[in-house]
């Protein structure tokens, strides 16, 4: 049975927090679908302190963005825009159309189609998160999309000009400075100078997240991609340092970041804990670590790998740091995680900045139905078929009429009557 020995403290004040935060995304999507650009200008005020005539960067901007970088900056933003690129390229090349015949005469197929346009959320409330540019630009462009939109907020008062270099290179057909509900709601309805988009895509903070799932059904969304969550798994095969740093590596995203320790090893269990108190007291970004780990942070001892797994599928945390002796039999038995980070060589940071699997995954157990972005969630997938000879249309057409018949469907039942009438040149024999 397994033992928490240490569990978070909010989890109730956490659904007070939620619905403050749905009923203030509700009212402010409703501004901005009556007031348009007028109210994405006020929230813009109102939430970020920044005032702008016209919310989309020129090209002077851009370049003095890109102009404040150095060469290694620019250097290392394509390293992972490269790795970013390369690795979506496959996925986009795995993705087949399909053309068969599943009867004699009859053609079944599906093509993939690109959407025609994509709004990006790159977050920048706490950090300049310009690898979310990577993610989901990037991303889009590969799949096909032919206008990709993308929103940053300001950064200490003005565009944070990593972010905007980053989703520049990255090939994005507009940029807006602009941050929160204003900006996934400006490019969801369209307001007087922004088009709206076919789907949002992109991480944020509770605001964000929020706002793009009751934008859901007017527009397309990647998924629920909310504050971080991770989950270390580990066993007696690595030490409290590494379990640690891996922990506070993500609880820093914000207070609002659970980071979960799963281990069969009570020993190992307990010196994490002592671990990262020592760390706390060293980390630069420990205002939002401290807060998230107290709050949210769990430690959980388990008996077994088959009790892991249960619990780990349980939690379905949108990472999942797996580092035991054998952590291919997590990869072989877990189901519900956003990605899986194998043996202690790679970490969280390297999918979050540089490696090339997307960062922008499932939060708040929607890893049990979705994975994180990627270039399948930009394309459709949309069926067709032709039925090529009289005698198929025939054969299909008596098998509907009767099928239509148990529906009560008469005028449904009459599409396939007609053809057998017409192609088989017989009733349908009921
Ligand atoms: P953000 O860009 O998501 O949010 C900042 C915006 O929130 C501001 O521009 C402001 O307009 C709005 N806002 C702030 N307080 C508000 C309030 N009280 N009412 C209305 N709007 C308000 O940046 P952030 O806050 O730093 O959050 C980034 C988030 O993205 C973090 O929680 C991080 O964990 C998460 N993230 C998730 C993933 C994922 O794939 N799930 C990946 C990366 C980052």
């Amino acid at each position: 049975m397994a033992n928490w020995l240490k569990r978070g403290t909010e989890a109730s004040v956490k659904a007070d927090a939620d619905k403050k935060v749905r009923e203030i995304v509700e009212s402010t999507l409703a501004d901005i679908e009556q007031r348009g650009d007028a109210a994405v200008r006020d929230l813009s005020i109102k939430f970020d302190n920044w005032d702008r005539e016209d919310y989309q960067l020129s090209q002077a901007e851009i370049q003095a963005c890109m102009d404040t970088l150095s060469a290694q900056d620019i250097k290392d933003i394509e390293f992972a825009q490269a790795q970013v690129k390369n690795f979506a390229q496959i996925q986009r090349d795995s993705m087949k159309d399909v053309e068969v015949e599943t009867l004699p005469g009859v053609v079944l197929g599906h093509k993939n189609i690109p959407l025609n346009s994509a709004g990006c959320y790159v977050p920048g409330g706490k950090y300049p998160l310009l690898a979310s540019a990577h993610m989901s630009v990037i991303t889009a462009k590969v799949a096909g999309v032919p206008r990709v939109v993308t929103c940053a907020p300001p950064f200490n008062g003005k565009p944070a000009p990593a972010i905007v270099a980053a989703q520049h290179m990255a090939g994005a057909d507009a940029i807006y400075a602009l941050g929160g509900i204003q900006a996934v709601g400006a490019m969801a309805l369209g307001t007087e100078s922004i088009d709206p988009v076919d789907i949002l895509v992109g991480p944020g903070n509770a605001f964000v997240a929020e706002a793009k799932r009751q934008l859901y059904g007017r527009v397309g969304i990647d998924l629920f991609a909310g504050p971080t969550e991770t989950l270390v798994i580990a066993d007696e095969s690595v030490d409290a340092e590494l379990c640690a740093t891996d922990i506070l590596g993500q609880v820093e995203h914000g207070p609002d970041s659970p980071g979960i320790l799963l281990t069969n090893s009570e020993k190992l269990a307990r010196e994490t804990m002592a671990e990262i108190e020592r760390l706390l007291e060293i980390l630069p970004t420990a205002d939002h670590a401290r807060r998230a780990w107290m709050e949210f942070g769990e430690v959980i001892a388990a008996d077994s790998y088959e009790e892991m797994v249960e619990i780990a599928d349980d939690i379905a945390s949108e990472h999942v740091q797996v580092m035991t002796k054998d952590p291919d039999y997590f990869l072989n038995n877990m189901t519900n995680y956003g990605a899986l980070f194998l043996g202690p060589r790679t970490n969280v940071a390297y999918g979050d900045k540089a490696i090339g699997t997307n960062h922008t995954l499932p939060t708040k157990k929607a890893a049990r139905y979705t994975g994180g972005l990627w270039v399948g969630k930009f394309i459709k997938t949309c069926t067709y078929q032709k039925v090529n000879t009289d005698e198929a249309s025939a054969l299909v057409g008596e098998y509907c009429s009767r099928l239509c018949g148990l529906e009560g469907f008469a005028g449904h039942g009459e599409q396939a009557n007609i053809r057998v009438r017409r192609y088989g040149h017989r009733e349908v024999p009921y």
